[in-house]
């Protein structure tokens, strides 16, 4: 039986998407083949590949200024490969950094940029969001990267920042799709799949076409999103089983009625365990200042640290996976993405009232 499925990643899939995928993976459509084993450039995955595309532009209402890419390498890839692409040698390049993962982007960056911390929340040990007013953006900069939802921290922004005439980069990787977005107001936004969309492996942008061509360096053909761009992500065999699970996700998110219908059952989900974790006279506690607290990712660590080991045995004997915290912050973690339903939430927040009467 599958249990409830906390993982931060690689996630939870939506069931009824695994269902589908087990159902026609020996024989794929018409093809007589399974997904996997056709040609990325026949009738068949083209269409496939096209419908996918199609379907995403519909959820997030993508803007026709903006391509849509089906790339590899994981989001951490991109931490190098967006500065090669989009900043001149040493040209100057803003990161507004939340947590872990905005830490690694801007360390990557310094490679090809001038990679400069416009904005910190470190020194609150990445709990709160430095507010707008104090980030020392350049106009001049090639960009402004920040990461909307901070995976391990559980952190995020309720509002785009305005970041003027300066592109805004985000690393939507654990975010994307859980709520409608105002795309046109983003140069370019990454997320690897494993978290939102589909297996890992797969790596989604949506990027305003005027930024994939700036190329300000001499590149390999492979690094250099203008070319991926003009071949439809099909620039060399792109990751097939990947790009096909994203498409059966997006026309699964369509049947929940969109992104709207999400945001609604996301904040539900996260509602109710902040609400049990405040709830509980400190026997659980979430360090983060309420107002970025992360709908996606929820830490939490227990008044005794030396209840984790009980906490992760009976919780996973409860059918209640995955809820180890990141070694970086400690204690448990609930990610709560799309695919997990509201009865995982309850069933999770039963078991803390339960463990903290017996324990
Ligand atoms: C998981 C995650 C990444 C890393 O993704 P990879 O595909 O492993 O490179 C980067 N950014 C965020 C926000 C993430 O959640």
């Amino acid at each position: 039986m599958r249990g409830w499925n906390f993982s931060a990643g690689p996630a939870a899939l939506p069931e009824a998407v695994l269902r589908q995928a087990q159902e026609e993976l020996p024989e794929w459509g018409g093809a007589r083949a399974s997904v996997m084993e056709v040609s990325h450039r026949g009738k068949a995955f083209v269409a496939m590949a096209q419908q996918a595309e199609a379907d995403l532009r519909e959820l997030l209402d993508v803007p026709p200024s903006c391509r849509v890419l089906f790339l590899q390498g994981g989001a951490t890839q991109h931490f190098a490969q967006i500065p090669m692409n989009l900043c001149a040698d040493g040209q100057r390049a803003d990161y507004v950094v939340t947590g872990h993962w905005g830490e690694k982007a801007v360390k990557e960056a310094v490679v090809y940029a001038g990679a400069h911390v416009a904005a910190s929340s470190a020194a609150s040990k990445y709990t709160t969001i430095p507010p707008r007013e104090t980030w020392d953006i350049d106009s001049g900069a090639a960009y402004v990267h920040y990461t909307p939802n901070e995976t391990i921290h559980g952190v995020e922004f309720h509002s785009i920042p305005d970041t003027g005439d300066v592109p805004l980069v985000a690393d939507m990787s654990s975010d994307i799709l859980s709520r409608p977005v105002d795309v046109s107001r983003f140069g370019l936004i990454y997320a690897g799949a494993q978290k939102n969309i589909g297996p890992s492996g797969l790596v989604l942008m949506i990027a305003r076409d005027e930024l994939l061509q700036r190329n300000p360096r001499p590149l390999p053909k492979i690094f250099r999103y203008a070319e991926h761009a003009a071949a439809d992500s099909m620039l060399n065999t792109p990751n097939t089983w990947g790009w096909y699970l994203a498409g059966l996700t997006f026309r699964w998110l369509k049947e929940q009625g969109g992104l709207g219908a999400m945001e609604r059952r996301n904040r539900e989900k996260a509602d109710a365990l902040y609400a049990a974790i405040d709830g509980s006279d400190g026997y659980y506690r979430n360090p983060v200042e309420p107002s970025a607290r992360s709908r996606m990712n929820v830490p939490f660590t227990l008044h005794d640290a030396a209840l984790d080991a009980a906490f992760l045995e009976e919780s996973e004997d409860a059918g209640l996976l995955a809820l180890k915290g990141h070694r970086a912050v400690g204690g448990m973690r609930a990610s709560l993405y799309n695919a997990m339903p509201i009865e995982g939430v309850r069933a999770l927040v039963e078991f803390m009232r339960d463990f903290s009467r017996r324990h």
